[in-house]
C-alpha cells in the first residue's frame, strides 16, 4: 500500500475551511469511498503527490492536458507572456490570434468570445440563441453537463415532455421551466418536444459525444437528425464541445461528425490548463452580443493575456503535430488490451471510446444513454479504482466519468496499465 499521509493532512485541514475539503465536488473522492491525494507536481503523462507516489494520469486535469502536463511550448508561453503583465482589461493582441485560429480550425466558427470557463460559455451561449430567436425554451439532453448555471442544471421530469425540475438546491422551479430535458439518442421525443411546442423553442444544446456520465456515442443519424430538426423550426443547434473540442479532432467532434452548429462552447483544452472558456457560430447570430447587439455578456478577466497565451501554444502545438493520429493509436491499444483483460477474467465490462476519451462501464448491457449507464455495477467499479490506484494508474474517481489520453502517454504506459488491469480485475473476479 502506498502511503499518503501528508495528503491526509492537508485534507484535514482543508476539511476545516473549504466545504467537503475541495473546491470542485467530484475530487472529493465521495462516489469511490477513500480521499483524494494531493498533487505535488506533473509532467507528461505522469502526476506525483505530495508523498512522492508517482501515477500515470488518465484524468489529464479532466481534459485540457491533451498535450500531457507542463509542456514546453505551454510552459514557455505562459512565462513570457506573464513577465509583460497578468491582466489588462482592455484589448491585448493574443486575444486576437486567439480568434483568428479557433476560426480557422472550426469552420462553423465565424465569430467568437472568449470567457474564463465552460459554464460561463454555455451559460452564454443559451442566452445568445434565446435572444437571437426571441424564444425561451431549450431543449437539453439527460446524462449531458454543461456547467453548473441556473437553467442547465436539470434533470429529467416524469414522463418525456413534462418540464424538468432543478438538478440543486438553490435553483428556482421557475429557472428551470423553459428546459427541455430528453433522453439522449432518441429522435423520437425531440420531434415530440418540437410538436408540442410550435414556435418557442429557441435551440438544442448536446454534448455531441457526451462524456460526463462516462461516456457513450451518438447513433449513426442522430446528430444529423438534430441538425434537420433544429433547422426546420427556426432553433439553433448549439453543440457543448467543452470536452470535445480540439480533443476528438482538430475541428472536435463537428469535424469527425461532419455536422455543423449554429453555436460552439469551448473550454478545457482550448485554455492549455488555464481558465478559460469561449463560444462561437455564426456571424449574424455572435453580432447579437453586446456591445453590438442586445445580448449581455462581459468578463473582466475574459481574454486574459497569460490565459491566451496557453491556449494558443496549445493549439498551435496540436495544429502542428499529427496529435489526433498518435491519440487515436493510444486509444486503439488501451481498447483493445482492456477488453482482452475484461474478457480473461469474465467480468462484464462495455468499453465506450472516442478518440483519446474513453470510459469502461461495470455492465452487461452496450450503453447509449444515461438510463443504460445507471446499470453499471458501481461497487466494482470503487474496487477497480482503488486497486488501479494502487497500482500506480489515476483514473477518473466516478463510474460516470471519462478518461482521457494526452499525447505524452507511451505504448509502453499502455502495456503496463493493461497488465494493471488484468491483475486488478483478476482480483475482483
Ligand atoms: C467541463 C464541462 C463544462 C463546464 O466547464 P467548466 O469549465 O467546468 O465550467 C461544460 N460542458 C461540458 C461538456 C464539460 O465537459
Amino acid at each position: 500500500m502506498m502511503s499518503r499521509t501528508k495528503s491526509e493532512q492537508l485534507f484535514a485541514t482543508a476539511l476545516r475551511y473549504i466545504p467537503g475539503g475541495v473546491n470542485s465536488p467530484v475530487r472529493a473522492f465521495l462516489a469511490v469511498g477513500g480521499q483524494p491525494f494531493f498533487v505535488d507536481k506533473a509532467k507528461g503523462a505522469r502526476i506525483w503527490d505530495v508523498d512522492g507516489n508517482e501515477y500515470v494520469d488518465y484524468v489529464g486535469t479532466w481534459g485540457p492536458a491533451i498535450l500531457g502536463h507542463a509542456h514546453p511550448r505551454i510552459i514557455k508561453a505562459v512565462q513570457s507572456a506573464a513577465a509583460n503583465g497578468t491582466s489588462f482589461g482592455i484589448p491585448n493582441p493574443f486575444e486576437v490570434t486567439m480568434a483568428r485560429l479557433i476560426c480557422s480550425l472550426v469552420p462553423s466558427v465565424q465569430k467568437v468570445r472568449m470567457c474564463n470557463s465552460g459554464t460561463e460559455s454555455t451559460m452564454s451561449a443559451i442566452r445568445l440563441a434565446r435572444g437571437f430567436t426571441k424564444r425561451d425554451k431549450i431543449i437539453k439532453f439527460d446524462g449531458c453537463y454543461h456547467g453548473h448555471a441556473d437553467s442547465l442544471l436539470v434533470k429529467a421530469g416524469s414522463g418525456a415532455l413534462s418540464f424538468g425540475h432543478p438538478d440543486s438546491a438553490g435553483v428556482p422551479a421557475a429557472f428551470t421551466e423553459h428546459t427541455i430535458v430528453l433522453p439522449f439518442n432518441e429522435p423520437a421525443a425531440v420531434t415530440a418536444a418540437f410538436k408540442a411546442n410550435p414556435g418557442r423553442i429557441a435551440g438544442i444544446i448536446i454534448e455531441p459525444v457526451p462524456g460526463n456520465a462516462g461516456l457513450y456515442l451518438p447513433k449513426p443519424g442522430y446528430l444529423e437528425f438534430l441538425r434537420e430538426i433544429a433547422k426546420s423550426n427556426d432553433a439553433l443547434l448549439i453543440f457543448d464541445e467543452v470536452m470535445t473540442g480540439f480533443r476528438l479532432a482538430r475541428g472536435g467532434a463537428q469535424e469527425r461528425f461532419g455536422i455543423t452548429p449554429d453555436l460552439t462552447c469551448f473550454g478545457k483544452v482550448i485554455g492549455g490548463g488555464l481558465p478559460v472558456g469561449a463560444f462561437g457560430g455564426r456571424a449574424e447570430i455572435m453580432d447579437c452580443l453586446a456591445p453590438l447587439g442586445p445580448v449581455y455578456q462581459a468578463g473582466t478577466l475574459s481574454g486574459n493575456p497569460i490565459a491566451m497565451a496557453a491556449g494558443i501554444a496549445a493549439l498551435e502545438e496540436l495544429a502542428a503535430t499529427d496529435a489526433y493520429a498518435k491519440l487515436e493509436q493510444l486509444g486503439q491499444a488501451l481498447e483493445s488490451g482492456l477488453k482482452h483483460a475484461a474478457s480473461a477474467a469474465g467480468i462484464p465490462v462495455q468499453f465506450n471510446r472516442c478518440g483519446s476519451m474513453f470510459c469502461a462501464y461495470f455492465s452487461g448491457e452496450p450503453v447509449h444513454n444515461l438510463a443504460d449507464a445507471m446499470k453499471s455495477d458501481r461497487e466494482r467499479f470503487k474496487r477497480y479504482f482503488h486497486g488501479m490506484l494502487n497500482q500506480g494508474f489515476y483514473l477518473a474517481p466516478s463510474q460516470f466519468e471519462a478518461g482521457f489520453l494526452s499525447t505524452a502517454h507511451t505504448e509502453t504506459d499502455i502495456e503496463k496499465t493493461v497488465q494493471a488491469v488484468r491483475k486488478v480485475l483478476r482480483q475482483l473476479g
